[in-house]
C-alpha cells in the first residue's frame, strides 16, 4: 500500500512567487488553440457552480479514503462523503495500492463516476500512474522503462509504448495516465534516473514529446476513447537533487534551468500536454511548487498553457513539515494555489477542500484564481469528453494483444546495451552455461518500480513471462545450470538487502560449465525507499563476480539495475558486459536472443555510465572540469575518463561512418537550418541497426561552453555490406545557449559538427541574441 509520510512549507517564499508572474515577455498565442465549444462549455458549468464545489475541484484524493482496508471494492457510504460533502473532483491510485485487471479496474472507476455525478453532476477526472506502458493492469502490456526506450534512440518505441498506454488504460475507463516521465537524469545516484529518459535534454525532449502525442492524439481539445491526457512530470528540475536523495533540494543555475531542464517541458506543453505534475521538492531554496515563477510566468504566461497543474503527493503537508516555508497547512495551500497551482492531491486529507473555501472567503486567495484553477480542471474534463461519456462502450480489441507484446519485445531488444565483448558472444549454442546472481530468476528487477504496485512485484502478478534464467533455459535447453548465490529481501522497505546463499556453490559449479551469465545489479524500487549512499555494486555481487573471474571461466556481466551502479573493479574480471537496465516482461526472452544471436544488438546509453565515485558526470560537461586538461586549453578529443560514455553501445557487426558534410555554405546565421549528411556502412558480417548520433560544439562562448551537444539522432538499419546516407536538418537556433543574463544568445564565432567520429568546422556569421524568453 502507498502510504507515505510526507512533509510539510514559507511565507518568504509565497512573496518571491507571488512578486513572479514576471517574466520576460508573455506569449500570446496559446500552445493549445482554444476550441470555442470547449470553452463555452466550462463557462456554463462554472457558472452554475458554489465556492465549495469549486474547492472540491480542486482537490484530489487516494483511493484509499473511499475504500475499506482489505476488501477490493470502493465504499458507497465512503463515496457519498467524499463526492456528497465535500464534492471532491479527482481520485488517484488503485485499490489496496495495487493492480487489477482491467475489468476490475473499469469496475471501480465507472462506481467512482457514478457517485460523483449524482452527487456532482460533473464527472470525477481518475488518474493512474501508467508508467510504461499500462503498468497498474494484470492483464496489460508493459514496456521497457524510460530509461531502455531512450537507449534505443528509436521514436517509434516511446510512440508505441504512448499509444498502447493509452488504449489499455482508456479500455481500463482510466482516461489519465502519470506519464511522460521527463526529469532529466543527470544524477545516477537519484532513486529515479531509470524512469527518465536519460542525461540529455534534446534525447528526452524528442522521447516525451512522441510519448505525449501518442498518448493523447493530434488533438487536445478533443481526446478521443483510445488516447488519454498525460500529466507530464515533474516539472521540474527533480532529477538533480544536491543529495542524490529522493525529494530533496536542487540547486540549478538560472540558465541551465532555462536551456536544458525546461527543454522537454516546454516542447510537450507545445504539443498539448493537457496537466502537469509538480517537483515535489525545491530548486535554489523554492519549493517548486510554491514557485509562481516558475508555475505561473514561465507555462501558464509566456506558454499561453491553459492546462492544469497539480501538486505531487501530499506535498503541501511537505511545505510546512519538510521545508518550513509556510507556518501550517493553510498557509501552504495558500502559497501553492497562489503561485499557480490548480489541483491539489493531498491523498488522505479532504479537509483540504474547507481550506481552500476558507482561503477564498478571506480574500487570501482571489476568487479570480480560483475561477482559473477550475477553469482549467473543467477543461481537461471537457477536453477528454467526460461530461458526455462519464463511462464509455468501446471495443479494445486489440488490448493485450500479440501485436502489443511484439512492440514490448522488439523495444527490449533495441534497448538492451552490449558494453564489451571480448570475443564470447554470441554463444555458439553448444556452451555449457551457469546462471547464477541476484537478478537471475526475477521479473520484479527486470520490471523495476511502478510494476503492478508502487515499488514494483512483476513475480507475483505475472509469473507466466520468462526471467532471464527462464529464457536462457528455453533457448538452450539442457545447457543451463541455475545457482542462485545471492538473494534479495524482498520485504517490504528492506529490498536494498541482499542475503548471500552461497558464492562457493557457484564457483563450484562455475568449473563445470563453459561460460558463466552472472545476473547482477538491484532489486527493484521507487522513489524514497530506493535511496542509497554508495553507487558502487553491492560488495556481495562483487565478490561474487571476482570469485567467478577466478575459475578463469569467460563471465558474461548482465547489468539489470535502474542506475549504473560502479563496477570500475569488477570490469577488467569479465569477457562481456550487457546492461538490460529495466527491459520489462520480455526483456529475459530478448536477452536470451541476443546473447544467442538471433538478434543483434543495438542499445546505446542514454546515460554516462561513470567510473570512479567521486567523478559521476553526464555528457556535456565544460572542458575545464577534465581532469587530464590542466593547462585550461580547448580539446574537443578529451575523452572523460568514464567506464563508458553517454551514446556507447556495441553491436555484432561493424559500422563505418564518411562522407560527413554540410549541404551549403559553411557560414550561417540564426534563421538558417544546417543540413547535415553522413554516409554509414555496414561493415560487418551481419545485418544491424545503428543509433546515428549528431553533436555540435561552440568552439569559443561567453559562458563556458558545454564539450559537445546532441544535436539529432536517427535509427537506421542496415544489411551486411550497406550503406545508408542520414540527414539531419538542425536549426542554427538549436546552436544558441542562455547566457549570463538569462537571453538566448547565438554568437559569431567556429562551431564544431560531430558524427560518428568524424567532424566538419561550421561558423555562426553574425551574433543574435534574443529578446523572448523561448526560442
Ligand atoms: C510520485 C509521482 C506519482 C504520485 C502518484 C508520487 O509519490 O512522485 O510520480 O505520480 O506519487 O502516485
Amino acid at each position: 500500500m502507498k502510504l507515505r509520510k510526507t512533509a510539510l512549507f514559507a511565507s518568504a517564499l509565497l512573496l518571491v512567487a507571488a512578486a513572479a508572474g514576471c517574466s520576460r515577455k508573455t506569449k500570446t498565442t496559446p500552445v493549445i488553440a482554444p476550441d470555442k465549444d470547449v470553452e463555452a462549455k466550462v463557462e456554463q458549468v462554472l457558472k452554475g457552480m458554489s465556492l465549495e464545489e469549486k474547492a472540491g475541484q480542486m482537490v484530489q484524493l487516494s483511493i484509499d479514503i473511499i475504500s475499506n482496508q482489505g476488501s477490493f471494492d470502493v465504499d458507497p457510504a465512503k463515496m457519498d462523503v467524499i463526492f456528497g460533502q465535500y464534492k471532491v473532483g479527482s481520485i488517484l491510485n488503485v485499490l489496496q495500492g495495487h493492480s487489477f485487471d482491467r475489468e476490475k479496474t473499469a469496475d471501480f472507476i465507472a462506481k467512482i463516476q457514478a457517485k460523483s455525478m449524482e452527487h456532482i453532476g460533473i464527472p470525477c477526472i481518475f488518474g493512474l500512474d501508467m508508467i510504461h506502458g499500462a503498468s497498474y493492469l494484470t492483464d496489460g502490456t508493459l514496456f521497457p522503462q524510460e530509461i531502455n526506450i531512450a537507449a534505443t534512440f528509436n521514436r517509434s518505441y516511446a510512440e508505441a509504448m504512448g499509444r498502447i498506454m493509452a488504449y489499455e488504460s482508456r479500455a481500463a475507463q482510466c482516461p489519465w495516465v502519470f506519464s511522460p516521465v521527463m526529469d532529466l537524469g543527470r544524477d545516477a545516484r537519484w532513486p529515479r534516473h531509470w524512469e527518465s529518459y536519460g542525461e540529455d535534454p534534446y534525447l528526452q525532449a524528442e522521447m516525451a514529446r512522441t510519448e505525449t502525442v501518442a498518448i493523447q492524439g493530434e488533438d487536445p481539445n478533443h481526446i478521443d476513447l483510445e488516447h488519454a491526457a498525460v500529466s507530464i512530470k515533474h516539472f521540474m528540475g527533480y532529477g538533480v537533487p544536491h543529495t542524490g536523495k529522493d525529494r530533496t533540494p536542487a540547486y540549478i543555475a538560472e540558465n541551465d534551468l532555462r536551456e536544458k531542464f525546461f527543454r522537454p517541458f516546454k516542447e510537450c506543453f507545445e504539443a498539448g500536454a493537457l496537466t502537469a505534475m509538480v517537483n515535489s521538492a525545491s530548486i535554489n531554496g523554492v519549493p517548486t511548487h510554491a514557485n509562481a515563477i516558475l508555475l505561473s510566468g514561465w507555462v501558464k504566461e509566456e506558454q499561453g498553457w491553459d492546462g492544469m497543474f497539480f501538486t505531487d503527493w501530499a506535498d503541501s503537508e511537505d511545505h510546512f513539515n519538510r521545508d518550513h516555508v509556510a507556518a501550517d497547512k493553510r498557509e501552504a495551500v495558500k502559497m501553492g494555489i497562489n503561485a499557480g497551482i490548480d489541483m491539489i492531491m493531498d491523498p488522505y486529507d479532504p479537509e483540504c477542500c474547507n481550506v481552500i473555501v476558507d482561503l477564498a472567503k478571506a480574500g487570501e486567495i482571489p476568487m479570480s484564481r480560483i475561477d482559473d484553477a477550475v477553469r482549467r480542471i473543467l477543461r481537461l474534463k471537457v477536453r477528454l469528453g467526460l461530461f458526455e461519456n462519464p463511462t464509455w462502450e468501446h471495443d479494445y480489441p486489440e488490448f493485450a494483444s500479440e501485436a502489443f507484446a511484439k512492440q514490448s519485445y522488439d523495444a527490449a531488444v533495441e534497448s538492451e546495451v552490449l558494453l564489451k565483448n571480448e570475443g564470447v558472444l554470441p554463444f555458439k549454442g553448444t556452451e555449457r552455461i551457469l546462471v547464477t546472481g541476484p537478478n537471475a530468476n526475477s521479473l520484479r528487477t527486470l520490471n523495476g518500480g511502478w510494476s503492478y504496485t508502487w515499488q514494483g512485484s512483476a513475480d507475483a502478478f505475472v509469473p507466466q513471462y520468462n526471467t532471464i534464467l527462464e529464457a536462457l533455459q528455453n533457448r538452450f535447453p539442457g545447457k543451463v545450470t541455475w545457482v542462485p548465490a545471492i538473494v534479495y529481501d524482498d520485504s517490504y522497505g528492506a529490498w536494498q538487502n541482499e542475503t548471500v546463499a552461497s558464492i562457493q556453490q557457484a564457483r563450484n559449479v562455475a568449473r563445470n560449465v563453459d561460460v558463466i551469465v552472472c545476473c547482477v545489479g538491484e532489486n527493484s524500487y521507487c522513489e524514497t525507499p530506493g535511496n542509497m549512499d554508495d553507487l558502487n555494486l553491492s560488495q556481495n555481487q562483487k565478490d561474487l563476480v571476482k570469485a567467478l573471474a577466478e575459475t578463469g571461466k569467460p563471465v558474461v556481466l548482465v547489468l539489470n539495475e535502474g542506475r549504473p551502479r560502479i563496477i570500475g573493479d569488477i570490469e577488467p574480471l569479465v569477457k562481456a558486459v550487457v546492461d538490460v537496465m529495466l527491459p520489462s516482461n520480455y526483456g529475459g526472452d530478448a536477452l536470451a536472443a541476443l546473447l544467442a544471436g538471433d538478434e543483434n544488438f543495438s542499445g546505446k546509453l542514454p546515460f554516462t555510465y561513470s567510473k570512479h565515485i567521486n567523478a559521476l558526470h553526464t555528457y556535456d560537461y565544460k572542458v575545464s572540469e577534465h581532469r587530464e586538461v590542466m593547462d585550461g586549453s580547448y580539446n574537443y578529443d578529451a575523452v572523460m575518463d568514464v567506464q563508458w560514455p553517454f551514446g556507447f553501445g556495441l553491436s555484432y557487426t561493424t559500422f563505418a561512418y564518411s562522407d560527413l558534410a554540410l549541404e551549403g555554405p559553411a557560414d550561417f546565421k540564426a534563421g538558417d537550418v544546417l543540413k547535415v549528411s553522413v554516409k554509414v556502412t555496414n561493415t560487418g558480417d551481419r545485418a544491424g541497426k545503428e543509433a546515428v548520433l549528431v553533436y555540435s560544439s561552440d568552439l569559443v562562448a561567453s559562458l563556458i561552453p558545454d564539450v559537445k551537444r546532441l544535436r539529432g539522432f536517427e535509427k537506421v538499419a542496415l544489411e551486411p555490406g550497406e550503406s545508408k546516407t542520414v540527414t539531419f536538418e538542425i536549426p542554427a537556433h538549436e546552436l544558441a545557449f542562455v547566457g549570463a543574463d538569462g537571453k538566448w544568445r547565438l554568437e559569431a564565432g567556429d562551431f564544431r559538427i560531430s558524427c560518428g567520429g568524424l567532424g566538419l568546422a561550421v561558423r555562426c556569421s553574425e551574433t543574435k541574441v534574443w529578446e523572448t524568453p523561448n526560442i
